[in-house]
């Protein structure tokens, strides 16, 4: 890879990943035993193909006002370049579950859960959370919080499992914020570590620019899951929680300075941690035309950043599953692309460790 040009993904003429688009270039391995395990979040499953599971529901999208700043069409849009482009196909994509309410009171209130659902949230809390209340919302958001437990679930028994969505790291358990209404990490995790018979250690890698405060608040007191977010201090949310791991880098920061960043502490942190399973936010508003990020990241350098997460991960042996985590501009179908790298790096990483 260090002999790709250092530029910014276009729509046409991405050389930088044609390399992996062709089909049976790579030996399998034989799919894991998972006929016959349950994945109780799965709408729709995808045992027949030995291909990276990627999760998406037509229903992790709802109705916005005209000219609202969170760019929700971007989801549809970032399985749809995955197909046009042949990096994915249909028959490798996951449906997932509603989450019900029962898994979604694992992290948030029973009064929150009621008025969030029921629709009798507050004009003051709604004004935080970016969004008016609407049924579509609470619909999109409980699709959303499923299909990262589903990922999560398929990631534990392939190894690596990516969602469309998710990544809405500053809801709390009684109130959600910056666009985030419900917690979909911490509900993954501590689903997660509840229903396990033996002791499951989580980690959460959040890269997204913006601090992940709700899932650091949520786990501040469990040893089961640790919180590592890398992100930019001089940006929302303006009061910071205590991560377990919180790195906060400069504005302005480029493409190798933060990847130094990530790769000085993510090998300590899995040796004295030693996860049974990673959550990782691929969040990509570090990149430099973000519109609200304000780091200086390019495409390459986003690319990089998740190369080097799967591979460590899955080098390790340690499953991972990846949300799309926060991206803000006007270009949706530009936006959608860059969601995609996650997706791009996790099929190559897929592909060559034959999984
Ligand atoms: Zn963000």
């Amino acid at each position: 890879m260090a002999l790709l040009p250092n530029q910014n993904i276009t729509r046409r003429a991405v050389p930088w990943y044609a390399f992996f688009m062709q089909e049976g270039t790579f030996l399998r391995r034989n799919l894991p035993q998972a006929v016959g395990k349950k994945f109780f979040h799965a709408e729709h499953t995808c045992h027949e193909s030995n291909a990276l599971p990627v999760v998406h529901h037509s229903k992790y999208v709802c109705d916005l006002p005209a000219n609202h700043r969170f760019p929700m069409g971007k989801f549809p849009k970032v399985l749809k370049c995955l197909l046009d482009d042949q990096v994915i196909r249909n028959k490798q994509v996951w449906a997932p579950k509603l989450a019900s309410e029962q898994l979604l009171a694992g992290v948030h209130t029973e009064d929150y859960l009621k008025r969030f659902i029921g629709g009798k949230t507050t004009d003051d809390e709604q004004r935080r959370t970016g969004f008016r209340w609407s049924e579509g919302i609470v619909q999109r958001c409980r699709y959303e919080t499923g299909g990262t437990v589903l990922a999560a679930e398929i990631a534990l028994q392939r190894g690596l499992a990516c969602s469309t969505a998710g990544g809405t790291h500053h809801a709390f358990p009684d109130y959600g914020s910056g666009f985030c209404l419900l917690n979909d990490l911490a509900v993954t995790a501590k689903h997660l570590v509840s229903e396990s018979a033996s002791r499951r250690k989580i980690l959460i890698v959040d890269l997204d620019v913006h601090q992940g405060d709700g899932t650091a608040y949520i786990f501040r007191d469990d040893p089961d899951v640790f919180t590592f977010s890398v992100h930019c201090g001089k940006n929302f949310p303006l009061r910071k929680q205590q991560s377990d791991l919180d790195i906060s880098v400069e504005e302005h920061m480029e493409d190798k300075e933060y990847l130094a960043t990530v790769e000085a502490h993510l090998p300590w942190l899995l040796e004295t941690f030693r996860p049974d399973l990673v959550l990782y936010d691929a969040g990509v508003d570090p990149h430099w035309e973000d519109e609200l990020g304000r780091l200086r990241l390019t495409d390459q350098g986003l690319y990089q950043r998740d190369l080097y997460v799967l591979n460590t991960m899955v080098g390790k042996g340690i499953p991972i599953a990846t949300v799309i985590g926060g991206g803000y501009s006007r270009d949706i179908d530009k936006l959608a692309l860059r969601h995609s790298i996650v997706h791009r790096a996790a099929t190559k990483v897929w592909k060559e460790k034959r999984m």
